[in-house]
């Protein structure tokens, strides 16, 4: 089978086209630098099957980055049957500076001029005939977005001879030069000489590294440095041959939609508010139960009549009728958000179906043990998690959209800026805005972090971007602060946590670049993509993956992992079984309340008495996969509340119904319970993170940086509960965290500055 391998600019529309060729559901990102790997898949309309290979997106064939180092290499060790060489039409001046260099290779070359309905809907033209007689190879227009004129191009592609000798736009310029250092590789009969020898001319580090090398650049160039001379020869070739080629619209001067939008959210000073006020809209229409605080802000301002007020429920058996249960999906009291409509609907349908079951099993006369198994451990457990996907998806999709339409780009210009002060450049923003979905391709993403320790960095912190399954936890926790305590509004403390997320990150990062991971953030440059609209299949082809992620997780790690956890809380020592009163006697209570003193100066240790083992398991457990650490809760509160007779609902409320009765068993003040289950939240966002992200964290850092990085999650994790916990107790030790770190921060300027040093303080003591 033949093979043609994608090449072009970052954002050119590869993965796209990529798509539309082969059927496949690679992600598209309106972000340069999604594609990091290469990627292939077959390509069956044509006269004969054809295998595409997809290359990460690349300005140029110098080994300045590892996508360019891993591009190049496939081209020129591969040896594709040919390269179609995307370009992206809108910008042509920049993306032909690749072609020029392609163009100098040895295979068949052929053009594809992409985002033509972009070109033409700006009322520009493109004359695709005297291009292709500009650069000698075959030009096709098209626009991967609309599956247009893809057949064309790849009838066009089959139909290109095997045989293509490399040319230079060089000619006439560096003749003698190109002559004497083609001389050198043609004696080695290297393929591509011409490819290879320019690069030599332009002192590429890869070139340089061949025997010989360094003498044929001093006989080709006599010395002379003409890595810019060669950069400047190709602009010029462009622009000179371009104006017959491009018919610019008339009004030139006139800003187009794009710079106009940019104009605002791009601002110096308003780009960073409208981002956060844009995030939070997101978190609000995700997770508010409060839609635009048509209640009022503040519970004392509500003035919307409960179902109970209306007389549609009662307190004790909720809802009158089916009609009732299906209003109070979108209201009680308040109007609920997009997300969390979604989230009651399908919980409703989950509570159908474990009632259902559970009844079936009494009425069929099976074992106690078998229907709390079933019960509450499996279908507790499983559908406490799958309940939580409507709001990871609608979230989801947000980031989606936002990323899609090319805003996202700005931000990480926008960022670039601040990010600098703490030692990142604009580039981390990408894998830790991934982090938002899942940790593990965020991690894979950091490899377009030039810098080895910018890139440690940036994978420490990717799990403080709270994931997706991350998420049950916030929202079900906030949503266990209000109600079981009556305060806040649970939208604003899942956006805090988000934010307080973030902070710990900046922080860390600021810390860890000053001290053990010192270093050059490298310049950040970056084309900011023209906006889109986003496209529907793309968003149902990100969100259909995070489902089937989600839903396979569901049914496999946290489907075995509450069995386990169900079974030793129901066994004894001895291997007998406990019913739910006996909970307090098995194997993992009592696990559960050896650990438990550890997490006490987090709040959720001892102070929370005979239950608040609970909350020590549920921490250990999540390390296998986070959403056990709901699972869990569910499965465990379901029992306790059964027995400490109070009767818990499904769905968010297992948690009031713990948080209850522990509050009524250990004693402990509503506010120093809050700030324990704040501090609970933080330090499952900031401790290690699930086994996945772990093994993915070990493979992407560089050799024996991750047992410190495991060390690092636990402290910060430790610190941040810590901090959290006492300070929300006792407000003042405020001042005695606020002089730790000023000292700690004293230490590292003055270490830096090279006033103290700590290592030979201490040597000199020994001597
Ligand atoms: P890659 O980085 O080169 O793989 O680019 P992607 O395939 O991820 O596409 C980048 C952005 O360009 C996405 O937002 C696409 O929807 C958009 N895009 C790709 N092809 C076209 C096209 O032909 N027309 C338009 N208008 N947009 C396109
Ligand atoms: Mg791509």
């Amino acid at each position: 089978m033949k093979i043609f391998a994608l090449a072009g600019n970052p954002n050119c529309g590869k993965t796209t086209l990529f798509n539309a060729l082969t059927g496949a559901t690679a992600h598209v990102g309106n972000w340069p630098g999604v594609t990091v790997d290469k990627r292939d898949g077959v390509y069956k309309g044509g006269s004969e099957p054809v295998n595409i290979v997809d290359l990460p997106g690349i300005y140029s064939l110098s080994p300045y980055t590892p996508e360019e180092v891993i591009s190049r290499n496939y081209i020129l060790d591969e040896h594709p049957d040919g390269i179609i060489n995307i370009v992206d039409a809108t910008n042509l001046e920049r993306n032909l500076y690749l072609t020029t260099q392609l163009l100098e290779i040895d295979v068949p070359v052929i053009v594809a001029l992409n985002m033509m309905d972009e070109v033409e809907k700006a009322g520009d033209k493109i004359d695709a005939k005297a291009l292709e007689s500009v650069l000698g190879v075959p030009v096709v227009e098209i626009s991967a977005l609309k599956s247009k004129g893809i057949k064309q191009l790849m009838d066009r592609a089959l139909a290109m001879s095997a045989q293509r000798k490399g040319t230079t736009v060089l000619k006439g310029v560096l003749d003698k030069q190109l002559e004497t250092a083609c001389a050198y590789y043609e004696a080695d009969e290297v393929k591509s000489p011409l490819f290879h020898a320019v690069k030599l001319l332009e002192s590429d580090e890869i070139e340089l590294e061949r025997k010989g090398a360094k003498d044929a650049l001093e006989k080709a160039s006599s010395g002379e440095d003409l890595e810019a001379v060669i950069a400047d020869e190709r602009y010029k070739y462009i622009s000179t041959n371009l104006s017959s080629v491009k018919v610019k619209k008339a009004d030139k001067g006139v800003l187009t939609k794009s710079d106009k939008i940019d104009r605002v959210l791009t601002h110096r000073v308003w780009a960073i508010p409208i981002f956060i006020v844009i995030l939070f809209f997101v978190f609000h229409l995700t997770f508010s139960e409060n839609l635009l605080f048509l209640n009022g802000f503040t519970e004392d301002m509500g003035w919307m009549p409960s179902l109970v007020d209306l007389g549609l429920a009662t307190e004790e058996d909720g809802a009158n009728n089916f009609g009732v249960e299906i209003l109070a999906i979108f209201y009680d009291g308040t109007v609920y958000s997009p997300g969390v409509i979604l989230t009651n609907f399908l919980n409703l349908f989950l509570d159908h179906i474990s009632d259902g079951i559970v009844t079936l099993m009494e009425n069929g006369g099976a074992a106690e043990w078998a229907t709390g198994l079933v019960g509450d451990g499996i279908l507790g457990g499983i559908f406490a998690v799958l309940g939580f996907l409507p709001q990871i998806l609608t979230l989801f999709l947000f980031f989606s959209i936002l990323e899609d339409t090319g805003y996202m780009a700005r931000i990480a210009f926008v960022l670039d800026r601040i990010f600098r002060r703490f030692g990142l450049s604009g580039r981390a923003f990408m894998p830790m805005i991934m982090g938002f979905g899942c940790s593990v391709p965020a991690a894979v993403n950091t490899r377009t972090l030039a810098d080895e320790k910018e890139r440690t960095a940036t994978i420490r912190v990717i799990p403080f971007f709270s994931c997706g399954a991350k998420l049950p936890i916030l929202t079900a926790v906030a949503g266990g602060i209000v109600t079981a305590f009556g305060v806040g509004n649970a939208d604003v403390i899942t956006f805090g946590m988000y934010v307080l997320g973030i902070c710990a990150a900046i922080v860390c990062v600021l810390l860890m670049r000053n001290t053990t991971l010192k270093g050059e953030t490298p310049p950040f440059i970056m084309e900011l993509p023209a906006y889109h609209l986003p496209l529907f299949k793309n968003l149902m082809i990100h969100l259909w993956d995070k489902t089937k992620h989600f839903v396979k997780k569901a049914f496999t790690i946290i489907f075995a992992s509450t069995i386990i956890i169900w079974l030793f809380s129901h066994l004894s020592w001895n291997w007998h079984y406990l019913p739910d009163e006996g909970m307090q006697n098995s194997i993992l209570a009592s696990i559960g309340m050896l650990v438990q003193p550890i997490f006490t100066p987090l709040g959720f240790g001892s102070q929370l008495g005979q239950f608040g083992w609970v909350f020590a398991v549920a921490a250990i457990t999540g390390l296998i996969a986070k959403e056990n650490v709901i699972a869990t809760f569910t499965t465990l509160a379901l029992c306790i509340g059964a027995y400490a007779g109070n009767g818990t609902e499904e769905g968010i409320e297992e948690l009031t119904g713990l948080i209850t009765v522990i509050t009524a068993d250990s004693g402990i003040s509503q506010g120093q319970f809050i700030a324990a289950l704040i501090a609970f939240i933080a330090f499952n966002m900031t401790t290690i993170p699930c086994f996945a992200a772990c093994a993915t964290a070990k493979a992407e850092l560089p050799k024996g940086q991750f047992k410190w990085t495991l060390l690092f999650w636990l402290a910060a994790s430790y610190i941040v509960g810590a901090i959290i916990y006492t300070v929300g107790s006792w407000w003042w030790t405020l001042f005695i965290w606020v002089a730790v770190i000023a000292a700690v921060t004293a230490l590292i300027v003055l270490r830096n500055l090279g006033k103290f040093d700590i290592i030979s303080i201490f040597k000199r003591r020994k001597s």
